[in-house]
């Protein structure tokens, strides 16, 4: 880490402390040449996660197809920036707590679902649906209706 007044690149972290999600450590630091404390905020990567596909495939686990999916599952409804981050943040945490080197990317669905579940139950169903998540359509169809409570469709006639 660069000191950013003396360009001096040799830097002693004096105090780390992880924010309270986990997710990511604000270090301070002194710069070693001319004492300039400064702070940096780092955040985690996931590294050396092997996601298995259904197939069989092997892909590295990127953020970007992560954020990429909750996006598309989570378009034109109202999210915040903020909610949007700190849902990217617990699904990676849950990741994280797996503590293993390959997950299927079915795991990966179901923790994502879980969460999108409580933050926006229509993008829930869309990444569901989209997901293929469901066994069958009929799986599908009770998950909608437990969603959609007790609200009963009346047939009209015969
Ligand atoms: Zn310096």
């Amino acid at each position: 880490m660069k000191c950013p007044v003396c360009h001096y690149l040799d830097t002693k972290v004096i105090d780390s402390r992880a924010s309270s999600d986990g997710l990511s450590i604000r270090r301070r630091r002194e710069c070693l040449k001319c004492g300039f404390r400064f702070s940096t905020n780092e955040e985690m990567e996931i590294l050396d996660l092997v996601i298995v596909k259904r197939d069989g495939r092997r892909e590295s686990y990127s953020r970007e197809k992560l954020i990429k999916g909750l996006k598309k599952a989570l378009e034109k409804r109202p999210i915040t920036e903020d909610s949007f981050k700190k849902l990217v943040h617990v699904i990676e945490r849950d990741l994280q707590v797996l503590k293993k080197n390959e997950i299927t990317s079915l795991q990966v669905g179901q923790i994502v679902m879980k969460h999108l579940k409580r933050a926006d139950q229509v993008a829930y169903i869309r990444f569901a649906s989209v997901y293929e998540s469901f066994k069958d359509a009929q799986e599908f169809r009770k998950e909608l209706n437990k969603l959609l409570g007790k609200r009963k469709i009346v047939k009209k006639g015969k």
